[in-house]
């Protein structure tokens, strides 16, 4: 193992079933690494079938006990685990920037902006009222009350090892619902750990479970299982079509978080240094590995050439290398295969007539590093221009008219976030409502807030997460109608 840490006590390799660390039922595990050099850091369990049986076991024993305690009660427990991990912020980090590879800055930044999830939902929790309706009948009283919908399930990908989890496992466990999450193979450590911290909280054995190990045993399991009532998923749109059409079988409710193409559009009236700055926000933020990130750039014909020159000079200066070296912005991608899908968009836009203005290859440094990318003339025939690249390449379209960007930026299945720039105010509003998006950032490309409500319309996903909204997958209503009372 390496010895990294300040923090050894949180780095857990066995599955977290039922409160106890257990290595699983048949003793296989596999390999957690650091991208940034391709060092094993730890080889973590791998759960069967049977423990995933186990852990769903556990999770409906330890239903009505914790459904049983009142909001405030839960609420008191949720701010203890967000107390918890604000404390271990840092080895948290330190975690995270070791299976994930972001920069400690940034990583730092995901466990905070994670632990908020856990500390609004304890606060929402206490504000989950029914209400009460005109009756039709003099005789009767009529009522809404909202419930736990019991067991659920998340499953999560490697992007954002800890805040995924903490915005699905912070209103599921508030509402009174056990979670079983199964975190991604490339990054269980965030979630094994911040799972450690939940017990410690006082979240009761059974409540908050992370079984780790192979999505084709789990991924079935938890789909197949009646008595998992919704299932979180955040991923990729292809996963997440699967997860739905499986847990049609027993009609779970669904919460899928998918994948993106996200446009930004900066019009001739931008300011240039905010629409510089927001656009490297969005595109670059992970190395370029968010579900909100930028993936195509649509510039106004008037602003295009000041604009490209501008943001050259931004990605030319951003620093690429391990995410523990002072003044990185950008870590490595997560894996060879997310390097060869960088390369193949941009060799395709090369063919198809685009310019590659800074960057277009591996970094010197060399593993899975890549140089920030700025490609000009690019086109909606491109690979780029339809799929989601998820690395750091900045492909730049040109546009005529606010109906042409439109229609642009819309011709796509995803909709998950939308950014522009603009100072005209009515553009603001009709920008606004045009984009086919769940998100939208104006003059910014940071968009993220527990308090907000993050989700996608098409197929990048069903639900909401964050805000008063985000705790509904978790709830059902259930209407009492009181017959007789005269
Ligand atoms: P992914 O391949 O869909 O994997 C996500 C999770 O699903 C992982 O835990 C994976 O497990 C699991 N999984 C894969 N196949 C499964 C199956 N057949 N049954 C059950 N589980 C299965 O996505 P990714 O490559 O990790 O993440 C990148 C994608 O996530 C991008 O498309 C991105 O846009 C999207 N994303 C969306 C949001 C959002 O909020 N909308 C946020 C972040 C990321 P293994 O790791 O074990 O394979």
């Amino acid at each position: 193992m390496v010895a990294r840490f300040t923090a050894q006590e949180l780095l857990h390799s066995d599955l977290l079933i039922n409160g106890e660390w257990v290595g699983g039922s048949q003793a296989q595990r596999f390999p957690v690494t650091n991208p940034s050099t391709g060092e094993v850091i730890t080889q973590v369990a791998s759960a069967s079938q049977a423990d995933v049986h186990t852990a769903i076991a556990a999770a409906q024993a330890a239903l009505p006990a914790w459904s049983g305690l009142t909001a405030v009660e839960r609420s008191r427990i949720l701010r203890k685990w967000f107390d918890l991990i604000v404390e271990n912020v840092d080895s948290l980090a330190e975690i995270l920037t070791l299976e994930q590879g972001k920069p400690l800055e940034e990583a730092r930044g995901e466990i905070l902006y994670g632990a908020n999830f856990i500390e609004w939902f304890a606060e929402e929790v206490k504000r989950l009222y029914g209400e009460t309706i005109p009756t039709n009948v003099s005789s009767r009283r009529l009522l809404t009350i909202r419930q736990p919908i019991g067991v659920t399930a998340a499953i999560t990908p490697w992007n954002f090892p800890m805040a995924m989890i903490a915005r699905k496992a912070g209103p599921a466990i508030a509402a009174g619902c056990p979670m079983i999450v199964k975190p991604a193979a490339e990054t269980p450590l965030s979630a094994l750990a911040i799972g450690r911290l939940a017990l410690e909280a006082g979240v009761h054995p059974g409540v908050l479970q992370v079984i780790t190990g192979p999505a084709s045993v789990i991924g079935p399991e938890l789909t197949a299982s009646p008595a998992i009532r919704a299932l979180s998923f955040t991923g990729s749109t292809e996963v997440g079509k699967k997860l739905m059409s499986d847990c049609a079988h027993t009609v779970k409710k669904v919460a899928m978080e998918l994948g993106g193409n996200a446009p930004v559009i900066v019009f001739d009236d931008a300011d240039i240094e905010i629409a510089v700055s927001g656009t490297i926000d969005s595109k670059f933020r992970n190395s370029g590995q968010t579900c909100v990130c930028a993936n195509r750039i649509f510039v106004q014909a008037g602003i295009h050439d000041r604009f490209v020159e501008a943001l050259s000079t931004a990605v030319a200066k951003l620093n690429v290398g391990d995410g523990f070296s002072r003044d990185v912005q950008q870590g490595p991608l997560i894996n060879l295969e997310a390097v060869e899908k960088v390369e193949s968009h941009i060799s395709d836009a090369v063919s198809r007539g685009a310019k590659v203005v800074v960057g277009g290859n591996r970094h010197s440094i060399g593993g899975t590093f890549f140089e920030p990318t700025l490609i000009t003339s690019a086109t909606m025939d491109m690979t780029i221009a339809s799929e989601e690249t998820f690395g750091p390449v900045a492909p730049i379209f040109i546009f005529e008219t606010e109906e042409e960007g439109l229609e642009m930026a819309n011709s796509t299945p995803f909709g998950l976030a939308g950014y522009f720039f603009t100072q005209d105010l009515a553009r603001m509003w009709r920008v606004s409502e045009k984009l086919e998006v769940g998100v939208v950032g104006v003059n910014t490309g940071l968009i993220s807030y527990e308090g907000a409500p993050f989700g996608g319309v098409k197929e990048s996903g069903v639900g909401r997460e964050g805000s008063l909204h985000g705790i509904e997958e978790f709830l059902e209503m259930k209407y009492i109608c009181i017959g007789a009372v005269n």
